[in-house]
């Protein structure tokens, strides 16, 4: 039986702590999908403490690919959501899995504001 998908877009501090609460109690029949532009997420604040004299510059950035234990559970796609559809969303690079659109069930969008 194919899973349908909670696509979460945007892998902040917000999305992500959405797919933490979602990871515990997720349904066998659903997986989770973060699309997230970049392959990094910087953590501002550890940025503010690599600074000074502690060595933890390899903790500032955490590659996405980390994000999920399993594909079964959830799978990352790297790309831009370029457009919202009722059911899917189009993003700006094909992914092997879902091609260039992917059906969701559930939308969680947390791109924020620009600064
Ligand atoms: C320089 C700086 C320092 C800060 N310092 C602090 C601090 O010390 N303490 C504090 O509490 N807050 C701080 N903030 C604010 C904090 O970073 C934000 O409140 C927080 O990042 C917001 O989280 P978010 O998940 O909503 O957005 P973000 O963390 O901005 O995440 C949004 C994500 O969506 C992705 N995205 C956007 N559009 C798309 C798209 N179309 N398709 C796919 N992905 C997309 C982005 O790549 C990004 O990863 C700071 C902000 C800045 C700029």
């Amino acid at each position: 039986m194919s899973k349908k998908n909670i696509v979460v877009v945007g892998g902040g501090y917000a999305g992500l702590s959405v797919i933490n609460k979602l990871e515990g109690t997720l349904p066998s029949n659903y997986r989770i999908v973060l699309v997230e532009k970049q392959e990094f997420m910087f953590l501002r604040l550890a940025a503010a403490r690599a600074s000074t004299s502690e060595d933890i510059s390899d903790q500032v950035l955490v590659a996405y690919d980390r994000v999920f234990k399993s594909q079964d559970v959830g799978v990352v796609v790297k790309a831009s959501v370029t457009q919202i559809k009722p059911h899917s969303v189009v993003i700006s690079t094909p992914h092997d899995l879902f091609g260039s659109e992917i059906d969701f069930e559930y939308l969680v969008c947390q791109t924020a504001p620009q600064f």
